[in-house]
């Protein structure tokens, strides 16, 4: 049978659902190669210091904060239901969703304080009571752990507190957010002592830097395009790229060959404006990782 590697470091992402498919593709993007299948409980990476564990996911910030494994990839919403001493080391951009207070549409509810004294169906009782607790409105809590957003229909809650992503579970039943008690999304947990050992930090920095690489990548174009040599000066102040682009000549004197990066959140106001001045033949890929 195998056995977990003692040189090195445990990481457990979840075995079976959302986030699983995503968070084996970053693994697999930052270069670490490790065998999966559905019966597997662990893989162990032959090429990077980290043994991989599949468990269910609300485990996860348990898992970390007693120190079983020395890493996890888990929602924020669980870490913060949970309520475990965890280290939040690197949100991934992935699995993005929030925890709303939502309502069925006909109640005529709008704001939660409307909801003094009623029932509030939920998955994660810890942080709906502080939510309430805090914005004072007495509630009583009642924990579901599935379904939760048919308890209205069935006369078990007034409200509920759930996950949301693109609403649309919410329509399906009739029911419209009032509230977000937290937005959340996956993200890299440490054991506290884990990052305090020289020997796993180190480790754990190699993974952040590769993690960090792909995260940054996404945010960014990488653009190659002919520009008007009259337009050289308009297109290195409008796409700096990381620090300036890179301007090559051409065979003709009037062209140059410009290659650069684009943030991801302007590109298309910039392709545009590119275009006004005269830029052609404008290539454009994506960028798999990215150091700066
Ligand atoms: P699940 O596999 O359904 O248990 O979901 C795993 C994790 O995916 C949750 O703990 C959330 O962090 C995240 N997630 C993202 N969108 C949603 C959503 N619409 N409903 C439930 N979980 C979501």
């Amino acid at each position: 049978m195998a056995k977990f590697n003692g040189d090195h470091i445990k990481l457990a992402i979840q075995k079976d659902g959302r986030l699983t498919e995503d968070t084996r593709a970053l693994l697999r993007t930052v270069g670490l190669h490790f065998e999966s299948y559905k019966q597997r409980l662990f893989s162990i990476c032959r090429n990077f210091p980290l043994d991989i564990l599949y468990v269910r996911d609300d485990d996860i910030p348990e898992y970390v904060a007693e120190g079983v494994v020395d890493l996890g990839i888990v929602g924020q919403n669980l870490v913060v239901e949970s309520g475990t001493k965890v280290t939040e080391l690197l949100p991934l951009n992935y699995g993005h969703c929030s925890l709303m207070v939502a309502v069925p549409a006909e109640s005529g509810i709008e704001n939660i304080q409307q909801l003094e004294g009623l029932k509030i169906a939920t998955s994660y009782p810890l942080t709906t009571t502080k939510y309430f607790a805090e914005h004072k409105v007495n509630v009583n809590v009642i924990t579901i752990s599935g379904s939760v957003e048919i308890t209205p229909a069935l006369g078990v809650s007034s409200a509920i507190v759930d996950l949301v992503s693109t609403g649309s579970s919410l329509k399906l039943n009739d029911l419209v957010p009032i509230a977000t008690v937290l937005d959340s999304q996956s993200s890299l947990i440490a054991n506290p002592t884990s990052i305090e050992n020289v020997y796993k930090k180190a480790i754990i920095d190699r993974l952040m830097t590769r993690f960090r690489g792909v995260l940054a990548a996404a945010d960014y174009k990488y653009v190659m395009m002919n520009i008007p040599r009259s337009a050289l000066e308009y297109v290195s102040t409008t796409t700096p790229g990381l620090k300036s682009p890179t301007v090559l000549p051409t065979a003709d004197a009037e062209w140059m060959v410009v290659h650069t990066a684009i943030r991801e959140d302007m590109f298309w106001d910039v392709i545009e404006k590119l275009k006004e001045h005269g830029a052609q033949g404008i290539l454009v890929s994506s960028i798999e990782k990215m150091f700066v």
